[in-house]
């Protein structure tokens, strides 16, 4: 009865323009472009990215749609009903720790990625450490570096999760360190905490919860049960948005029921993402700090008013 399509995106290929190229019907992307909302995982295709359609044979009809988000993680959108519902495919990751050592050699950039280590392990070894070694002044020929990082893997796959575990720089017989405890955040060998605390209002005022977080909301637009996996405050448009934390903006994107939003990877355990916005001030990749000014609040996408929708993954 149905056929499976495997598809492989390429570079410049939207959502739209597969469906139309496969003759789906744009009111089927639409209905999943909406079950997507709470989730987000179709907003942002990736050249590489492996689609799975499954199509019913007779009248060409989509029965449901995977996302391959990385080896461990495959996203369903399956017909239901007149709509479509969100599935998650997890599978156990093996996690392996891998240690690096090395000396300075030039900047601490430098000498990191040439011993093996990623950006990523970088910038955070960077971050945690800044308020006691300036990387640029203090550092000396010779100072040495260890550091360990766990990797995630699936049958031998990287999911492209890496996590600092330990880093410990030493310079000049003095030892800077950063470790990552149980509770998801890091602290220093006297057990100082490294990642200050979020801040626990995207704004410089409070402003009044208009919808908390609610794993079966009926959406006040559509009248059908969704997620909602924020808090809405309701505000002004052009309200100043704050980062809650340190971190790097890992998504600038506009979505037809989201708006324009942005995604924050937290150096420690969380991640934070804010829908609606009328303006955005940061640029995908850059590094933003707590209390940093990123966007304007607004009122873009489906909504019903102007409000800003906070999300906080761990
Ligand atoms: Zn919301």
């Amino acid at each position: 009865r149905f056929r499976d399509q495997r598809y492989t995106v390429v570079e410049g290929d939207t959502l739209e323009a597969i469906f139309k190229r496969k003759q789906l019907s744009i009111n089927e992307l639409y209905e999943i472009i909406e079950a997507d909302e709470p989730y987000l995982e179709l907003d942002v295709l990736q050249p590489g990215d492996q689609l799975i359609f499954r199509i019913e044979r007779e009248d060409n009809r989509l029965e449901a749609l995977s996302r391959i988000v990385d080896p461990s993680k495959t996203v369903t959108y399956q017909y239901n009903n007149d709509d479509f519902i969100y599935q998650e495919e997890l599978t156990p990751t093996d996690k392996i720790a891998e240690v690096t050592r090395g000396q300075i050699d030039g900047s601490f950039y430098v000498s990191a990625s040439s011993s093996g280590l990623t950006d990523n392990g970088v910038m955070t070894i960077t971050q945690l450490l800044k308020s006691s070694l300036n990387f640029r002044r203090d550092l000396r020929a010779g100072d040495h570096f260890q550091v360990i990082m766990e990797r995630e893997t699936v049958e031998g796959k990287t999911i492209g999760k890496d996590r600092l575990l330990a880093a410990r720089v030493l310079s000049r017989g003095k030892e800077f360190g950063a470790y990552l405890h149980s509770d998801g955040s890091y602290y220093n060998a006297q057990g100082e905490s490294l990642v200050p605390a979020l801040l626990r209002y995207p704004t410089k005022k409070k402003y009044r919860i208009s919808s908390h977080f609610n794993p079966r909301r009926v959406h006040p637009v559509t009248g059908r049960v969704k997620p909602h996996n924020g808090v809405d405050f309701a505000m002004p448009t052009g309200t100043p948005i704050l980062s809650t934390g340190h971190g790097r903006v890992t998504r600038v994107a506009s979505h037809r029921y989201a708006g324009k939003y942005i995604d924050i990877d937290e150096f420690g355990p969380y991640s934070t993402r804010f829908l609606h916005l009328s303006k955005i001030l940061v640029k995908k990749g850059q590094q933003v700090e707590r209390g940093q000014v990123i966007a304007l609040s607004g009122n873009t996408g489906r909504s019903t008013g102007p409000h800003l929708h906070y999300e906080l993954h761990i």
